[in-house]
């Protein structure tokens, strides 16, 4: 609806408009910005990176999982990991819990190194800016509508990019798109950190002795949802990050549930806190230091594109002539219950992400980039890991450049042009 007039302030004109700076958004904005476009970034909470710098502290995706170790991403996702690595804050991490080799951070470092390259790319940054509405000619979407402290304001852009992990802006739009309505959706997980770990003893139990343990004290009065969580050491020392909470069935769009889902997710925090402290050796005086800034979304609505990449894809290693990014990381299904499901590719193997995937159904000068990019549920849960979503984001950056400076909505430039440019930046396709 483009309805707002008087009492929203225009806040101007850009190249490019990208909502959201999780991997996906903060990818695409210093992409298009390297690219010489004006990018203004839009963000609601006061730093930079979603779930990157929300909830998480290791990357996943970098590399094909197995005995194969293949890098499958890079560009400005390597400069992304160099910056965190220059500051001393990351690790290469070996992964026992199925993902494959990790890039393990501190994640207050990282809204510092996102910030930092945002800013050296020329991007405009506007957080505690929330997008409510789109403004749209026909159909095409020349821009946003958001609430500040401030009131309404309205920005406009030649191309806009999605990339608020929920597809806010393309559901504002009318894309159509799945969600909680139409099956069971990831389960969501508030982490935290805990301090004053011994850590040496505490990386020395291995993932099984860890996990019957958590079935053991599950039968002793501990209320443990999920048996298979995770834990593991982080740069800083003393530190140990977890991945262990569940909340299932809930829809994350709804403000009501995704409010329960915090109080329950936290409430679980502190209970596995107590169970790491009284029964895992290494934990004896550790302390709960902090909790994820809003629990973790994993999946909430995924926008049908010009093509919808599927499970049968993913596990068949497909190859696309519009590839603009591939991913080696397995389906990770948190379902409801005590277990997590994986199902890997062939070894060694990629599916190429195809650019229809970040192209909506009707709805032109748009973008997605990220988790809630075309796919299905079980193909989603592969290709969410923060390694695609950081390529899908430097995909969209390039495109909205060259679709800007056409004057074209995205689906009508040339996808060689896209490929070509993505390669000379370091692009992995
Ligand atoms: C608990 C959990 C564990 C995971 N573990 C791993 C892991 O270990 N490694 C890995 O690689 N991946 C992991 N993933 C997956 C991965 O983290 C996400 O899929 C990825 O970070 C999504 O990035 P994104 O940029 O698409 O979205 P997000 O990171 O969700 O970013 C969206 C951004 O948009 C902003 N936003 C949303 N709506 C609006 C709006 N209306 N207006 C303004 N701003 C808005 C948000 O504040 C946010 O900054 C995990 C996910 C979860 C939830």
């Amino acid at each position: 609806m483009s309805t707002y007039t008087a009492s929203v302030r225009d806040r101007g004109h850009s190249d490019v408009l990208v909502i959201g700076s999780g991997s996906a958004g903060a990818t695409a904005a210093i992409t298009a910005a390297q690219e010489g476009a004006s990018v203004t970034l839009i963000e609601r909470y006061g730093f930079m990176g979603g779930i990157s710098t929300q909830v998480l502290d290791t990357f996943y995706g970098f590399f094909t999982p197995g005995q194969t170790v293949r890098k499958v991403v890079g560009g400005v996702p390597d400069l992304v990991v160099k910056t965190l690595i220059q500051r001393g804050k990351a690790i290469v991490r070996p992964n026992t819990y199925g993902a494959g080799q990790g890039i393990t951070y501190d994640p207050e470092t990282l809204k510092m190194v996102w910030e930092t390259l945002a800013v050296e790319a020329g991007v405009r940054i506007l957080y505690h800016t929330l997008v409510i509405d789109v403004l749209r000619d026909g159909d095409r979407v020349t821009g946003v509508v958001a609430a500040t402290r401030n009131g309404l304001i309205s920005l406009t852009a030649a191309v806009v990019i999605d990339a608020s992990g929920d597809a806010d802006v393309a559901a504002a739009a009318g894309v159509p798109f799945e969600g909680a309505a139409d099956g069971p959706l990831q389960s969501l997980t508030t982490t935290f950190r805990l301090i004053n770990v011994d850590t040496e003893r505490a990386r020395a139990v291995k993932k099984d002795e860890l996990h019957a343990l958590m079935a053991d004290a599950s039968e002793h009065g501990y209320t443990l949802p999920r048996r298979e969580g995770s834990v593991h050491i982080t740069p800083l020392a003393g530190v140990m990050a977890t991945n262990m909470t569940r909340v299932s069935g809930v829809d994350p769009t709804d403000t009501e549930q995704l409010s329960q889902a915090e109080i329950e997710g936290r409430r679980q925090a502190a209970e596995y806190t107590r169970f790491l402290v009284d029964r895992v050796p290494g934990y004896e005086q550790a302390l709960l230091a902090s909790l994820s800034t809003q629990i973790g979304v994993r999946e909430s609505r995924r926008i049908f594109g010009e093509y919808r990449l599927t499970r049968e894809d993913v596990l068949g290693a497909r190859k696309f002539e519009d590839a603009i990014a591939c991913c080696g990381a397995p389906i990770e299904d948190h379902h409801a219950g005590s277990d997590t499901v994986w199902h890997y590719l062939p070894e060694g193997e990629t599916v190429d992400i195809p650019f229809r995937c970040l192209l909506p159904q009707g709805a032109e000068h748009l973008l997605v980039a990220g988790r809630c990019l075309s796919a299905d549920h079980d193909a989603h849960a592969a290709i969410r890991s923060m390694g695609q979503c950081m390529a899908m984001g430097q995909a969209a950056g390039v495109a909205a450049v060259q679709a800007a400076r056409a004057g074209a909505s995205p689906r009508d430039i040339p996808i060689k042009g896209v490929q070509d440019r993505l390669r000379q930046i370091g692009a992995v396709i």
